[in-house]
């Protein structure tokens, strides 16, 4: 029977919804308005303590249940997901202002991420290998690390939650998902959603509340095997050394500072629609977002007054007519206000934007106009550090060699794009840029969840999810010898 979400967002525990130990709540803010638009459990060490004896309990049943039958489990999420889409995409665009539009296709996304995992439980594929001894045979198989721990971001809710919920669990791992503070429905609605399927109490864990009360303990947890992280890269450094310290395993998918290359032979309108794209959907809140627009001199002129028309005419807001909403609280706000300000003072030139909308419509919500700034320096703050925001910088480049060093000049490594007409330009760029997703002729966001994505550098930790490269990081690897004895034929 479908529950109506509760009016404090509570944690699921071995199946039950409950509220913190501490009978501590926090606010969640709608930013569109800045009302408060619910309450979620203020979880803390003993929350997830009891989170992880669930999952722990529940794991031998569920690494005892073949593979496939998981994966038919999971399909029957899926379909519940896929029943229940129109509520799951009412909770995203409410909980983070996009519009109804944009978060119909981010649960169609995470949809088509529970198919592929769902499938994967008929395969799951290990080697069998060659022996050097005669009658030896050597094969690996999968098998579960134990209890996942899973932490992610708030900017893609729903597609976030799948990413990392599907893999973990169709391998046979059981799960704690620390839900995003910013997003405490669309997670509860999963796990709402996956008791309601039959996925048996314990197997997938939900627990609310704030990074350092909620996420720390998580990562610290002895009986954690695997943690799993989404986030920024000074939170992901923080989680990699508490995890090196017990050996635990750790999948850190972290910041970008993308950059899109616009090349003097490119199509200068389809590099327009691709950098607005790029920068400005879904409020610049992704990991994969162009941040760094680097054009050739030749064309510097004509694209920068093409691109600032075209953004001219974006409006900003909660509907389906706007191009993108709210970034997701007053805090992220403020920072990119701040980060704006010292760019300035710095001696970079605001092009449009940089400020806070306030008309009517937008007076109380979390808006930012869309904001493009030339003239930083790269090494600056604005050129180097990442905003998650409408923002962008446009930097000149002579030619191909010094745009590419300009695109690798970062300490990040997530995504990069180039736009051109020219195969060998198009070619050397995607061999010789420091990234872990390289694109011609499009955006730098847009990664398929049949496919690895992951980053270089402070990006993150060399591991990739989705795609069946997740699998690795959920799965420990068995080598089986079985050794015949031709004496008994
Ligand atoms: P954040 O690192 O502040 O928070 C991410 C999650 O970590 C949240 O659930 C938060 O509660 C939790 N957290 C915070 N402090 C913690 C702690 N001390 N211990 C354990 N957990 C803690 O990031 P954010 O600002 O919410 O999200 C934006 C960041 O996420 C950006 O850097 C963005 O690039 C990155 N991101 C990366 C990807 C990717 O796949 N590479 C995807 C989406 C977002």
């Amino acid at each position: 029977m479908t529950r109506p979400m509760p009016e404090t967002v509570p944690n699921i525990v071995a199946g039950q919804d409950c509220p913190a130990a501490s009978g501590q709540t926090l606010d969640k803010l709608d930013p569109a308005s800045g009302e408060v638009l619910c309450r979620a459990a203020r979880s803390g060490a003993p929350d997830v303590d009891a989170a992880v004896a669930a999952a722990r309990r529940a794991q031998a049943a569920w690494a005892a249940t073949p593979a496939v039958q998981r994966g038919m489990l999971l399909h029957e999420v899926v379909l519940g997901m896929r029943r229940r889409s129109a509520e799951l995409a009412a909770v995203v665009a409410r909980e983070t202002g996009k519009s109804p539009r944009d978060a119909q296709g981010e649960t169609g996304g995470a949809i088509a991420c529970g198919l592929f995992y769902a499938g994967e439980g008929q395969r799951l594929f290990g080697r069998t290998c060659q022996s050097g001894v005669p009658g030896k045979y050597a094969m690996t198989v999968r098998q579960p690390v134990g209890v996942a721990g899973l932490i992610i971001a708030a900017n893609t809710p729903v597609a976030n939650v799948a990413w990392k919920v599907f893999p973990a669990l169709v391998c046979g791992n059981t799960a704690v998902l620390k839900a995003p503070e910013d997003t405490p429905g669309t997670a509860w609605l999963v796990g709402d959603i996956a008791r309601e399927a039959g996925l048996p109490d314990g197997v997938l864990n939900i627990v609310q509340g704030y990074g350092p009360e909620a996420g720390q303990p998580l990562v610290e947890h002895p009986d954690v095997g695997v943690v799993s992280f989404t986030g920024s890269t000074a939170v992901g450094r923080m989680i990699a050394g508490k995890c090196a310290q017990r050996l635990a395993r750790v999948s850190l998918e972290l910041g970008g500072k993308n950059p899109l290359l616009v090349c003097d032979d490119a199509d200068l309108d389809n590099a327009v629609r691709w950098v607005l794209a790029s920068a400005f959907s879904n409020a610049g809140q992704r990991c994969a977002s162009a941040s760094r627009i680097i054009i050739f001199d030749a064309v510097y002129d004509r694209f920068r007054a093409m691109l600032l028309e075209a953004t001219a005419r974006l409006t900003v807001g909660p509907t389906d007519d706007d191009y993108y909403g709210p970034v997701i609280n007053a805090r992220q706000l403020e920072n990119m206000l701040a980060a704006i300000a010292r760019a300035e003072a710095q001696g970079a030139r605001v092009l449009t934007g940089g400020q806070r909308l306030t008309g009517p419509a937008h007076a109380r919500g979390f808006y930012l106009a869309p904001t493009l700034i030339e003239g930083a320096d790269p090494g600056a703050e604005i050129s180097q550090k990442e905003l998650f925001g409408p923002i962008a910088c446009l930097y000149r480049a002579a030619g191909f060699e010094q745009a590419l060093a300009l695109a690798n000049a970062s300490d990040y490594g997530l995504t990069a794009c180039i736009h051109t007409r020219n195969f060998s330009r198009a070619t050397e760029f995607t061999r010789r840029v420091e990234a872990g997703v390289a694109v011609v002729n499009a955006g730098t966001f847009g990664s398929e969840p049949h496919m690895p994505f992951g980053g270089v550098k402070q990006s993150g930790n060399g591991s990739r999810e989705p795609g069946t490269e997740a699998l690795d990081v959920y799965c420990e690897l068995k080598d089986i010898y079985v050794n015949t004895d031709q004496a008994d034929l």
